[in-house]
């Protein structure tokens, strides 16, 4: 499931619910390339999720983080302690440093930096990770970053998710989408924010949308009635995750409005 002996580029998704999902174990993707993986997110219920799969948290070798929300993160102090102490391996994170600095300031350090002292200092963000340090576009007018990974091409673009307030990506809390080689648009959590698409559209040919699709309007998701208003060429190619457990009472709506669908947890989806 971490390889394939093909070129295709797959996305499978560990999870495709919401955070409080009790059916779909929230939202996080594992793509692969080749010999090369990385898992978009590890929520609270990424673990049990994995394990459903066969694999545990150590078998993964790379993750990509968005935002510091626990449906996305919860799972990441499995990660470093069985990989500390079990597998005695360090993963790898992907993600700019600002971010980095501020998921282990405000979230990671509390469970992870006191479970030993190396040459009488706590454990710090470098003990327990290394790192793909993705560089910033500087003449981008959206905070965008982009690495490698192998034969895989990736890049971080800052989103609109939290505080609800935040007239824009500037002013909210640090979150980031995703376009992986150039042609995946995976959005992770965002309110509708359709200039995204302007922006996104003037840099990379994206040809499948992945995008974050709560199923009322309110709050700090895109909802399906907002999404609803794009252009029927950019819903045609769009499918819809992070939703709720009553997921299937919409589906004839939202094929009505124009949409892929919504995404099917567990299932492949390979570009060739
Ligand atoms: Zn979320
Ligand atoms: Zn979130």
């Amino acid at each position: 499931m971490l390889s394939r002996d093909d070129t295709a580029l797959s996305i499978t998704f560990i999870g495709a619910g919401n955070a409080f999902t009790k059916k779909y174990y929230q939202n996080n993707a594992l793509v692969v390339k080749g010999n090369d993986h990385f898992l978009i997110d590890c929520g609270t219920r990424t673990p049990e999720a994995l394990g459903m799969l066969g694999l545990s948290v150590t078998d993964v070798r790379n993750y990509l983080i968005t935002h510091s929300h626990a449906d996305h993160i919860g799972g990441l102090e499995e990660v470093m302690l069985l990989n500390r102490y079990v597998a005695k391996k360090k993963p790898t994170m992907i993600a700019p440093r600002m971010y980095r600095r501020f998921l282990w300031k405000h979230s990671l350090k509390g469970g992870a930096a006191y479970n030993e002292r190396v040459d009488g200092k706590y454990l710090r963000f470098e003990d327990l990770w290394d790192v793909v340090d993705p560089v910033r576009l500087p003449d981008a007018d959206r905070e965008l970053c982009e690495a490698t990974l192998g034969s895989i091409k990736i890049a971080m673009f800052r989103t609109t998710h939290i505080p609800d307030s935040a007239p824009s990506w500037r002013s909210s809390s640090p979150s980031y989408g995703v376009v992986i080689d150039g042609r995946i648009l995976f959005t992770s959590d965002t309110r509708y924010d359709p200039d995204l698409f302007r922006f996104l559209g003037e840099r990379y040919a994206i040809e499948a949308i992945f995008h974050d699709c709560q199923l009322f309007t309110g709050g700090v998701h895109a909802s399906l009635d907002e999404l609803a208003g794009l252009p029927a060429g950019t819903k045609a190619i769009m499918s819809l995750m992070h939703y709720g457990d009553a997921v299937d009472d919409y589906a004839d709506k939202a094929a009505a409005m124009g949409f892929k669908g919504f995404v099917k947890q567990h299932e492949p989806y390979v570009f060739e």
